[in-house]
């Protein structure tokens, strides 16, 4: 029966650190695709940002687990980080089609850019069978639809959020605040672990 199908969303991200733009992006698509949840998955060792440092995958997951600990339609999952090495998308949707069973449709849902750089990946036909695609639009991103197979991929506009880690990451380093650009126990979790502190 349609009715047994769980419909959930999948967000996968460094989260280094999550904030206010990857949290609107979550709830307007679990709005519009009528979600029964949406998992945050942060991911392993990011081979996109081999050269840069990244937080620990403990500290990252645990500030996705503060930000999202209020909204009980969010979860937050550990299969990337325990799978361990980087991270791939396909690997992402398979491991999360095993844990959550054969009843459920998932929605992979993703920013503007790094929809981009998916949609020039090798597997895309398999992760096309496992989940429909949303790319939400991100303030400085260009989306255009014209190359995409609209049965497997849908387009969002979100409410224009200019924020990203990097910022919210260069920020910290200056000394400045974050208070209203992440929620507020990700600022106390900041300065708790002295993170990005240059
Ligand atoms: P960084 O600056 O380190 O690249 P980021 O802000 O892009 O970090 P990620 O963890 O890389 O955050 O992003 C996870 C997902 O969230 C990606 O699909 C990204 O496109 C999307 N995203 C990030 N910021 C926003 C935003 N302000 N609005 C909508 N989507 C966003
Ligand atoms: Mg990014």
């Amino acid at each position: 029966m349609e009715d047994d199908i769980r419909r959930i969303g999948i967000m996968g991200g460094t989260f280094d650190p999550i904030h206010h733009g990857h949290l609107v992006a979550a709830s307007e698509v679990a709005d519009r695709f009528a979600l029964d949840e949406v998992v945050f998955v942060p991911t392993g060792q990011p081979w996109q940002k081999a050269d840069e440092p990244v937080s620990s995958a403990e500290d990252r997951y645990l500030m996705t687990v503060i930000a999202t600990a209020s909204n009980p339609r969010f979860q937050v999952s550990r299969a990337d980080i325990d799978r361990g090495g980087p991270t791939y998308t396909v690997d992402t949707l398979r491991d999360l089609h095993a844990e959550y069973g054969p009843k459920v449709q998932l929605f992979f849902i993703t920013g503007a850019d790094a929809l981009e750089k998916i949609l020039s990946w090798k597997d895309l036909d398999q992760m096309f069978e496992l989940a429909h695609f949303i790319g939400v639009t991100r303030p400085g991103f260009e989306l255009s639809a014209a190359h995409l197979p609209a049965d497997t991929v849908s387009l969002v506009e979100v409410p224009a959020m200019a924020i990203s880690s990097t910022n919210c990451r260069n920020r910290v380093a200056a000394g400045e605040p974050v208070w209203y650009l992440v929620p507020d126990g990700v600022v106390q979790y900041i300065a708790k672990r002295r993170l990005y502190q240059g």
